[in-house]
């Protein structure tokens, strides 16, 4: 549909294209998938996946565990040796395969995603074809990934060459499960290595898609095996593996502590994308306009479930009364509806539990002397879902909770500042280091504020616009490494070092 569609008609053809996609999913349940293969779980066991708009159960999930991980790894160990060995133009081909058929599925994976997480079409209806846009990217740079250095001396040549890890493990949340998990499958794929992904247990309708697009693409068996599982069962088996090299992880930071002791007895290399704090800092001289939309987008969007969303508003005293007024009016005109609906800009969050302890930090800003400026209450939104209201919360200041952990909702602290210096020590003062974006016409303010932040990727004048060839990751407790672009292969990748010896150089004779 194009963007002259009327949205009430985009909103009945998605519920439309919802009702077949449902049956089906109800009917043949999600099985892990292995080997090229769809398979129920070793022991039988299933759990259930629920609709966070309405608590409808999806679908029955096969519940994998430690005998279910060994059989996919076992599946990636196998196939790792030929698609290692394959010719990087035939993986670049059928990479682009892959992107083709995601292309031509995109609009039911959106739709599937919207009614899986919650998440609202208007961000979703794009969020397959940049998966296909991540497999399209990573593609091309298959014929680059072994490419290393020359770094001659005097009496060798020396060359370095990369060689892929071997079979990963990747671990995604929730949140935009499918594109997300698309960051780090392409690059490992594109390295030669093969992958057992682990997707979140709350999200795991698109996964079983990438798997079997995956497979009508050409890729071969056991490259790309999937299997499905809660946390502390599946999740772990898989860092614990010994057949698994490496393990990408995108979810929470405590979390990620515990993956990496899990990893340890098998030294597995990890890479981490973990949670956040971070701050949108407003000076008084900024194009306070766009800042106010950027502001709000990158909060509000996405239902804030959202690893880079600015869920701190640090704004200088001098117009943080006007600028918080207007930012008000704006919260409180957000349209919480069906995720569906392309009018909707939030949408039910992910899960009951999540729900609560959104609703949590409500009670916690006022026990802290904190002020409910906007919202703070569930919404009674159709299908009487985890739907809550955007909240607003001023009054705030440094110490409290909500200034300092990741409600991960569409929740925003306002915190005002008084000068540069001021400004920097707040935005610093989080155990987090994800992201900080910058409003300033100031040039030089700008710049010494993005060396002084304690963040991997800052924006100056601008909401988070992800470049793939950019790197991607956090700092402190916000991550461990970088996605993006020639970054992703340091991660996916051995570099190899080999010196020719030119024969003239003197060997010590030894025992002569
Ligand atoms: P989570 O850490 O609870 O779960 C993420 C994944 O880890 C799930 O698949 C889960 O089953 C698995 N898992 C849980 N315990 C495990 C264990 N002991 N061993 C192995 N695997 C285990 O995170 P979540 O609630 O699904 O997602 C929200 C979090 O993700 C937020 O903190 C958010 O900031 C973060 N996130 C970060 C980024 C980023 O790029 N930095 C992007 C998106 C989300």
């Amino acid at each position: 549909m194009d963007k002259a569609t009327p949205k009430a008609d985009i909103y009945k053809a998605n519920l439309d294209r919802a009702v077949p996609l449902l049956a089906k999913l109800k009917d043949e349940g999600i099985g892990h998938f292995i080997d090229g293969k769809v398979v129920p779980a070793i022991s039988g066991a299933t759990f259930e996946t629920k609709s966070p708009i309405d608590g409808t159960v999806l679908a029955k999930v096969a519940r994998g565990n430690a005998e279910d991980i060994d059989r996919a790894a076992t599946a990636a160990s196998l196939a790792f040796k030929s698609w290692r060995d394959m010719a990087p133009a035939m993986r670049r081909k059928l990479l682009h395969r892959l992107a083709d058929a995601i292309e031509a599925n995109a609009e039911d994976i959106a739709v599937l995603e919207c009614i899986d997480t919650g998440q609202a079409y208007r961000f979703m209806a794009k969020a397959a074809l940049r998966a296909a846009e991540n497999f399209r990217f990573f593609a091309d740079k298959c014929m680059e990934a072994r490419d290393g250095q020359s770094t001659p001396s005097d009496e060798h040549w020396n060359i370095s060459t990369r060689v892929p890890i071997g079979p990963v493990g990747v671990i995604t949340p929730w949140n935009t499960p499918f594109m997300l998990s698309t960051w780090k499958i392409a690059p490992a794929l594109a390295a030669g290595c093969t992958v057992v992904h682990k997707p979140a247990e709350w999200s795991p309708i698109t996964a079983q898609w990438l798997a079997k697009l995956a497979k009508e693409a050409g890729i071969p068996d056991g490259v790309l095996n999937t299997v499905h599982g809660f946390g502390e069962e599946a999740g772990k088996a898989l860092t614990e593996h010994p057949a698994i090299k490496a393990i990408g992880f995108v979810g929470e930071s405590s979390t990620g502590s515990a993956i990496m002791a899990q990893g340890a007895p098998t030294l597995k290399r990890v890479h981490f994308e973990l949670g956040g704090k971070n701050p949108v800092i407003v000076f008084d001289d900024a194009d306070l306009e766009r800042a106010l939309d950027a502001v709000v987008f990158m909060i509000y969007s996405l239902n804030g479930e959202r690893c880079t969303s600015s869920s701190r508003l640090l704004v200088q005293q001098s117009i943080a009364e006007t600028f918080t007024a207007k930012l008000a009016a704006r919260v409180r005109a957000l349209k919480v509806g069906h995720p569906l609906d392309p009018a909707t800009e939030i949408g039910p969050l992910i899960h009951e539990r999540h729900l609560a302890k959104v609703c949590s930090y409500v009670d916690i800003a006022r026990q802290d002397g904190a002020i409910i400026a906007v919202g703070g209450k569930p919404f009674d939104g159709p299908g009487g879902g985890h739907y809550v209201e955007p909240t607003l919360v001023t009054g705030a200041s440094q110490t409290m909770r909500v200034a300092q952990e990741e409600v991960f909702g569409p929740f925003l602290t306002v915190i005002p500042f008084r000068d540069e210096t001021d400004a920097i020590a707040i935005a610093n003062d989080v155990q987090y280091g994800l992201t900080g974006y910058v409003w300033t016409n100031d040039m030089g303010r700008a710049l010494r504020v993005a060396d002084a932040l304690e963040a991997g990727m800052i924006w100056l004048n601008s909401e988070n616009v992800r470049h793939l060839p950019t790197p991607f990751g956090g700092m402190k407790a916000s991550g461990i490494g970088r996605d993006g672009g020639d970054y992703s292969f340091d991660f996916y990748m051995e570099t190899k070092h080999v010196s020719l010896a030119r024969g003239t150089h003197k060997i010590q004779r030894l025992g002569v």
